[in-house]
């Protein structure tokens, strides 16, 4: 029923600034760390952050900062909407199991 619409075709594009899902890496090449927010709008709220700008105490939001309750439904979201694509794509017979 529903049209999935909008499917890249596995370009690599480099997407400056937002990132889907549960980030791994940041765009300078530092590993993700998870953090505990302390800020008053957001206390005790767990977040992505890149290891580079945690140790070195930077507030640079050239690198990856992410709430982490978002990226898990972005990550949800996109599994769903991945299961959803492959299902199609079975029941069209684009995917052929041979053993
Ligand atoms: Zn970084």
């Amino acid at each position: 029923m529903s049209n999935i619409s909008g499917a890249s075709s596995g370009s690599s594009n480099t997407r400056r600034g937002r990132v889907e899902g549960v980030p791994t890496v940041c765009l300078c090449g530092a590993q993700i760390v998870g953090k505990i927010s302390k800020s008053d709008p957001n206390p005790y709220r767990r977040y992505f952050r890149c290891a580079y700008v945690v140790s070195n105490k930077l507030m640079d939001d050239n690198h990856v900062f992410k709430w982490v309750d978002e990226a898990l439904l972005n990550e949800v979201e996109r599994l769903i909407s991945e299961a959803k694509r492959l299902e199609q794509m079975v029941r069209e017979n684009e995917i052929v199991f041979d053993g």
